[in-house]
């Protein structure tokens, strides 16, 4: 099968790789129909986390090919997502929702799904089958749950958006778009997306944004208190992950307001007097995703909502090297690889 791999930063190629088999007999092997590179794989291709002929990916979708003896709510011919972490959502953590944090957690990312075929461990508790086989146009919605919509519902969710409220969203990427989804899908009645991109403001309007707001760091603090009576906002997401944005996130909520904070944090620091002067409730880290897939995979294929729209580039998976590149130039959002 052809794989991507990344040999060093910046220098990504697409590799015959031997197809994978059947190791634990609750694993399933998947051929994919589409995979997609996320804004996570940028750190490693800028150099700023270690990398070395390493697989890569961990969003997929596609159609079950083989299964172990012992999987049993999944079969041969199904249509299934799965997240970033395999789980067994079966023990404890699961069970309270916290799939991202099983106690048989396998990450994805180490198997890597920027493939033709994967091997999906603990396949009944990661996979969700769709209701038939989705038709075409369905497929990047589909594929976005499986972890930006995911993502950006969690930070929803964590931020406890909902009626009555003004969300805020730090941060335009797939990721913080789809928490501007997300909090419309939960019923928030203001949306500040923060954003300089005219077609990011463009497709977070789109989304369900009330309100963009242009001015980062402290000024965009300023603006989301000047759009909130001076109080701030209740629930606000962090979909960056850098020291700007989640002291952005935090001084933008109102005191007993909520940051769900998804982006992956690389060198954050939350100084302690800051913190325990703020008065909020922070809440984030790697998304359960999994926890959302069916009530996601239901809304994407009732056609309530086109998550999808984040894709703004498709390439085949040969071209991933193409991809990197625009997403690193930021000539993409996200871009949507078709094996
Ligand atoms: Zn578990």
């Amino acid at each position: 099968m052809r794989q991507v791999v990344m040999h060093a930063p910046g220098d990504v190629r697409v590799e015959d790789r031997e197809d994978p088999t059947i190791i634990e007999p609750t694993d399933a092997i998947i051929r994919l129909s589409a995979t997609c590179i996320c804004g996570s794989d940028l750190w490693p291709y800028r150099g700023a986390e270690p990398v070395e002929h390493q697989v890569m990916g961990h969003e997929y979708v596609g159609v079950v090919e083989e299964v172990g003896d012992e999987v049993r709510t999944v079969k041969v011919g199904d249509f299934v997502v799965g997240s970033f972490w395999a789980s067994d959502n079966t023990c404890e953590i699961c069970r309270a929702g916290y799939q991202a944090y099983c106690v048989h957690r396998v990450p994805m990312g180490a198997i890597g799904t920027q493939s033709e075929l994967a091997r999906i461990p603990l396949a009944d508790g990661t996979l969700v089958a769709t209701p038939g086989m989705p038709d075409p146009d369905l497929i990047p919605s589909l594929m976005a749950a499986s972890d930006v919509l995911g993502t950006g519902w969690f930070a929803a969710v964590a931020a406890e958006a909902g009626p009555g409220k003004t969300v805020a969203v730090v941060g335009d990427g797939a990721v913080g778009l789809l928490g501007v989804l997300a909090a419309k899908q939960l019923g928030a009645e203001r949306i500040l997306a923060i954003s300089r991109h005219a077609d990011r403001q463009a497709l977070a309007r789109e989304f369900g944004a009330t309100h963009i707001v242009e001015e980062r760091g402290e000024d965009g603090v300023a603006k989301v208190k000047e759009l909130t009576n001076g109080l701030g906002a209740h629930p606000v997401i962090e979909a960056v992950g850098t020291q700007e944005a989640m002291m952005q996130a935090i001084h933008s909520t109102r005191p007993g307001g909520h940051v769900g904070f998804v982006g992956v944090s690389h060198d954050v620091a939350i100084p302690g007097d800051e913190l325990f002067m703020a008065g909020v409730h922070i809440h984030g880290g790697p998304a359960p995703v999994r926890q959302y897939l069916p009530e996601l995979i239901q809304l994407v294929w009732d056609r309530k909502i086109d998550p999808g729209k984040v894709f703004d580039l498709t390439l085949p998976l040969d071209k991933a090297a193409e991809g990197y590149q625009a997403m690193d130039q930021r000539t993409a959002t996200k871009v949507l690889l078709l094996p």
